[in-house]
């Protein structure tokens, strides 16, 4: 007796099956390789690689034609996909993955809509099975389209960033949700008959002006989460436009999207100590700038130069340098290495303290100091760094502020109590590099600055990192 032969494994069977199961292992041994910053890179290869397979497995599938445009559309997308990536700085990655988030989500919604016409064509009755996901991807896609270039706007100046609500705005966001609804549901009771195309496309248009009103009262600093959130709705409305093509590559990639970016929102909150809905609904971060330094006034503290910083940092055993925002803005990596250099010749045991919402994106400071080239294993996570801080002689904050901030656990009014930081005020002493005693996103005065093992290096990180080298390699 001999055992069938799956279709699949078949000469001449199924080609496109094989194709995608080897798309869909490459995505998901790519996540999973994205999870540590040494193979991340490599992860996200196989995982490009992996899109690439399923494209071509799907330009195999019977019935795909018209090859002129196929080929105009890859060719116009592929290089301005090219060139963008090329030129995006480091710190516009967020509003380039706002864009290429919603280019996906304004996908799924046409797709959604081109599937409506070919059903309303075949005429006769339109199956639920189908109308369903149909009508869920035109919402989320809709939504994640326009949210995201919101999102865009707000990280690329385009708008203002803080929060922009209009009067009565809660009211008009729940009857459009009310009437999107009620339009869906009118759909799919005409689902026998031939649903109307006028109350689709009004559905369509329903959906965007929620996306726009929905991310707009959101301050433009929380846009990373918001961005993750939006990169759920777009993979989870993809996954449901798979359902209605009835291809499994959609199904699978959409539902990988939409899990991950559900992950990592939720990773996101957590890592700042608040819900998901107080970052959507609460207008965090638009505020005045709040602190003793935005009303003017000025708390005792201890300034120093490069100099003095050199000296404390030149002979101390071990030093952890904290990076934040600043860092980032000033382009400060490779000066910091430098510096880093410079200490670790002299016998200095030096280490890097990653808080996961350092920065304005996930991994921000990761990818930064990957740049520069330091060595991943000095990149050390907040609850692996934070025990050893005691024992550590110099904590160097460098443009980081509100991950330090020591309100975080010692005053339970503080906006971000309960948001674990990295406990720099813990170390024997800290120097502190950034500009002014201004607050960070949070809006809000940092204690450490004032403590009495805190020395103030007020100026730009690059240019103290580089001039602290300079200092070290002078004594
Ligand atoms: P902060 O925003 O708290 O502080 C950054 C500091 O950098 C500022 O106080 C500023 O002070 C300083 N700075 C700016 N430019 C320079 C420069 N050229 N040289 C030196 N310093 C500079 O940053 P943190 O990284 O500490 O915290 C991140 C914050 O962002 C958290 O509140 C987090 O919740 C939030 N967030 C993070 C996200 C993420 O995914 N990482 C997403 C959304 C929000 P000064 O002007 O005095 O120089």
């Amino acid at each position: 007796m001999s055992l069938p032969v799956p279709a699949v494994l078949e000469p001449g069977g199924d080609a496109v099956t094989v194709l995608y199961i080897v798309a869909f292992s490459m995505f998901i041994i790519g996540i999973r390789r994205g999870t540590h910053p040494r193979t991340a890179k490599h992860g996200n290869l196989l995982a490009a690689g992996g899109m690439a397979v399923a494209v071509i497995a799907t330009l195999l599938l019977d019935g795909i034609g018209n090859w002129g445009l196929i080929v105009l559309g890859l060719a116009i997308g592929g290089s301005i996909g090219v060139i963008a990536s090329i030129r995006v700085q480091m710190t516009q990655m967020p509003q380039m993955v706002a864009l290429y988030n919603g280019v996906g989500g304004g996908a799924v919604a046409l797709i959604a809509w081109s599937e409506l016409r070919h059903g309303l064509a075949l005429g006769g009755d339109f199956p639920l099975d189908e109308l369903v996901p149909i009508l869920f991807a035109v919402v989320v896609g809709s939504i994640s389209f326009w949210g995201s270039n919101i999102a865009f706007a707000k990280l690329q100046d385009l708008i203002p960033t803080r929060p922009l609500m209009l009067p009565g705005q809660q009211v008009l966001n729940a009857v459009l949700l009310i009437g999107i609804l009620a339009a869906c549901i009118a759909l799919g009771i005409d689902h026998d008959d031939a649903p109307s195309e006028g109350l689709f496309i009004a559905v369509l248009i329903a959906a965007g002006l929620l996306g726009n009103l929905v991310v707009l009262p959101i301050g433009g600093a929380d846009m990373p989460v918001v961005i993750a959130l939006l990169n759920a709705f777009t993979g989870l409305s993809a996954a449901a436009a798979g359902f209605a093509l009835d291809n499994v590559a959609l199904i699978v990639a959409g539902t990988l999207v939409g899990s991950s970016g559900t992950i990592l929102t939720l990773a996101m909150a957590t890592a700042m100590n608040r819900s998901v809905a107080n970052i959507l609904f609460a207008g965090f971060g638009g505020g005045p700038a709040g602190g003793a330094a935005a009303r003017g006034e000025e708390r005792p503290h201890t300034s120093i130069g490069a100099q003095d910083a050199a000296i404390k940092l030149a002979y101390a055993d071990s030093v952890v340098i904290v990076p934040g925002y600043g860092l980032a803005v000033a382009q400060a990596q490779h000066a910091v290495k430098e510096m880093a250099d410079e200490l670790e010749k002299r016998g200095v045991t030096v280490n890097y303290a990653i808080h996961p919402v350092a920065g304005r994106m996930p991994g921000h400071m990761n990818v930064l100091l990957a740049e520069a080239d330091v060595p991943y294993e000095k990149l050390r996570e907040m609850e692996d760094i934070n025990p050893e801080l005691p024992r550590t002689d110099v904590a160097v904050v460098i443009g980081a502020n509100d991950v330090t901030n020591p309100a975080a656990k010692n005053d339970p009014d503080s906006p971000i109590a309960g948001m674990p930081i990295i406990e720099v005020d813990e170390a024997q002493q800290v120097i502190v590099i950034k500009r002014s005693l201004s607050p960070g996103f949070a809006g809000i005065d940092n204690d450490l600055f004032y403590e009495e093992n805190t020395d103030m290096l007020f100026a730009d990180a690059k240019q103290a990192a580089a001039e602290i080298a300079a200092e070290v390699q002078e004594l």
